[in-house]
């Protein structure tokens, strides 16, 4: 290690700006030197997408720059990661070679659309940014039809999140007066609506979105996608607009460099160490499983919450001090009701007994919360 200790974070994104952030806020420039680094100079709390298929925000409006870390002295690059190595202690990006002491790989989950045949010829993407103003444009042209959104793999970001997108469209075509001549159709491989969660909450979102008249339809493992028409490995469905979650993946350079398997993501423990001295993975990246196939969701707050525990642990080695920080499997997740509420999953996915999950009644305090939740990320990280 040189005179200052260098903590290298790949991607700004939740996890990796939780924990630039943490490590600045304890330590000094003069104590350790940070770098993050990441292919896009923005961030956006992921939720905001949904608002924007709404059409209550604008992408330009919601977005934070990571030029912004410079200011707290930690220094950003703006810049593709193309090989991680772990043998030499180093990383390459685009255009240099940056050697670290510590890093953090908070490097978030790939959608891979390609994937599925025909699915990017016939449908949308839901979580890509690039498409969220057009998905807009389609929902407000749409006077009659089917719309058809599809988990087409698990696992995938935010699971309550495709199930808030239905009712904030239903929302949207109440307004517009065309919600009566147009069906809302959920199609996902998983048996219950939120497994993570456990069949209780499961129900619950089952009624919550059945009481809007959108029907889900379980155990669909889809198989590719055609001109209108979903094929399943059981069945098809019709639609006149698709709006996909495409399978997940970890990035292509994780499992060049061996930590994950292909398709694949970083095994990790509530400790969120790799088997590299002083190399440790946080976030959508991981895998980190509770008990049996239960694992933790990929979700920005808990992505934050592993960030959190991995830079305690860094500032307690840099004292020359024992790590002693565990994840602790705690956080919340919001879902919109499309009626100016929302009511919030409570997770403690490390709980004694068993993982504990709550879902507590729908009311404008929890979206005022949730309006919370977006300034807050901005203003403490940016
Ligand atoms: C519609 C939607 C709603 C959501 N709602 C919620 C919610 O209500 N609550 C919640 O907690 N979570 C929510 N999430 C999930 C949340 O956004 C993610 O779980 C979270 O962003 C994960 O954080 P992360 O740091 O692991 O990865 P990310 O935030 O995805 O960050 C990864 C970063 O790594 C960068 N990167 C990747 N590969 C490279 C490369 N080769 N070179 C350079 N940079 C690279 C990326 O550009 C990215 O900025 C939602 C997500 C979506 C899509």
């Amino acid at each position: 290690m040189s005179d200052i200790p260098h903590v290298l974070i790949l991607g700004g994104g939740f996890g990796g700006l939780s924990a630039a952030n943490e490590i600045r806020n304890n330590l000094s420039s003069m104590q350790v030197k940070i770098t993050v680094i990441d292919k896009k100079d923005w961030f956006m709390v992921g939720f905001v997408k949904l608002w924007i298929i709404k059409g209550t925000r604008t992408f330009e409006n919601s977005i934070g720059s990571l030029n912004e870390l410079r200011k707290k002295e930690i220094n950003f690059l703006k810049e593709e990661i193309l090989k991680i190595d772990l043998q030499n202690k180093n990383i390459k990006t685009t255009t240099r070679t940056l050697s670290y002491d510590f890093l953090i790989i908070a490097m978030g989950a790939s959608l891979t659309p390609e994937k599925i045949p025909g699915l990017s010829e016939n449908g949308m993407n839901l979580y890509d940014h690039n498409q969220l103003t057009e998905i807009h444009n389609q929902l407000k042209k749409m006077k009659s039809g089917n719309i058809a959104i599809s988990i087409m793999g698990m696992p995938y970001k935010c699971p309550p999140a495709p199930f808030e997108a239905s009712l904030l469209i239903d929302s949207m075509l109440r307004e517009t007066g065309v919600r009566d001549s147009v069906q809302i159709h959920f199609y996902s491989p998983a048996p219950i609506t939120l497994p993570a969660a456990g069949p209780e909450i499961s129900q619950q979102i089952l009624n919550l979105i059945n009481s809007e008249n959108i029907f889900f339809h379980d155990s669909c493992k889809i198989k590719s996608v055609e001109k209108n028409k979903l094929i399943f490995e059981h069945g098809e469905a019709n639609f006149d607009l698709l709006l996909a979650i495409p399978p997940h993946v970890a990035p292509k350079v994780i499992y060049e460099s061996g930590l994950a398997k292909e398709d694949g993501f970083i095994p990790i423990s509530r400790d969120c160490k790799t088997p590299f001295e002083n190399v440790y993975a946080v976030g959508d990246v991981t895998t980190l499983t509770v008990t049996g196939t239960l694992t933790v969701p990929k979700a920005g707050v808990f992505a934050e919450g592993e960030a959190v525990t991995v830079a305690q642990n860094i500032i307690l080695k840099i004292h020359s001090k024992k790590e002693s920080s565990l994840f602790d499997g705690k956080g919340g997740c919001f879902i919109e009701s499309g009626r100016d509420t929302a009511s919030l999953i409570e997770i403690d996915m490390f709980s004694e007994s068993k993982p504990l999950t709550k879902l507590t009644e729908s009311t404008t305090k929890h979206l005022d919360e949730k309006i919370q939740f977006e300034k807050e990320r901005l203003s403490k990280w940016l």
